[in-house]
């Protein structure tokens, strides 16, 4: 081959390979079904937002050409294997994202929160992550986000596959709760996590 083909099929090469990385986004709406999770004091469920944010992300990763796997769709208990079995696969670019609500007694905390498991299977790239999301997070809140790396819940632990783990807000506080139920808020988080996780 000469030269100039050689450098041709190299390009052509190059250019399959970066189509060929597919991504896929699993989605945790977490709670649900007789666990609603944290209630705000109006008795708007943690299980319910859960749900609204994974869908508004469902919708966004669709129009942008990400395989989407929803743990659950409707109101009902999905078990801990269920929620997260999920195992790398060659040639794809998995990630695992749940959705939770935080609540605290002190109802002047507020703000968002990811969180990933330094000691987990793909942690440094969960921590990439992590890291994008913070950062346009703070877009969104005028507090900033929170990063906890030592993530405790048995989903994000023990995934092998990069798994986080985000708090929109909180329940607990009024200000939060009012955007938490913005649907425009929403997908808001939507388009900044697709953002996030195309690059
Ligand atoms: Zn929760």
């Amino acid at each position: 081959m000469k030269k100039t083909a050689l450098i041709f099929a190299a390009i052509l090469a190059l250019s399959v390979n970066a189509k060929a990385e597919k991504i896929k986004l699993i989605i945790d709406a977490a709670h649900g079904g007789t666990d609603a999770g944290a209630k705000s004091a109006n008795g708007d469920k943690e299980s319910e937002l859960c749900l609204q944010f994974a869908n508004a992300l469902k919708d966004e990763a669709a129009k942008n050409d990400i395989e989407v796997v929803m743990v659950r769709t409707t109101d009902e208990y999905k078990t801990l294997s269920e929620r997260n079995n999920f195992k790398p696969e060659a040639g794809v670019k998995s990630l695992y994202i749940s959705f939770h609500m935080n609540t605290e007694s002190s109802k002047t905390a507020r703000g968002a929160v990811v969180q990933y498991n330094s000691k987990a299977k793909d942690a440094a790239a969960a921590k990439l992550v992590a890291e994008k999301l913070q950062s346009s997070f703070n877009r969104l809140n005028d507090i900033g986000t929170v990063i906890n790396e030592n993530c405790k819940a048995m989903v994000i632990k023990n995934s092998e596959i990069p798994a986080i783990l985000i708090e929109p807000g909180y329940v607990s506080n009024e200000q939060d709760l009012r955007k938490l139920k913005d649907k425009g808020i929403q997908q808001e988080m939507a388009m900044l996590i697709v953002n996030d996780i195309k690059q």
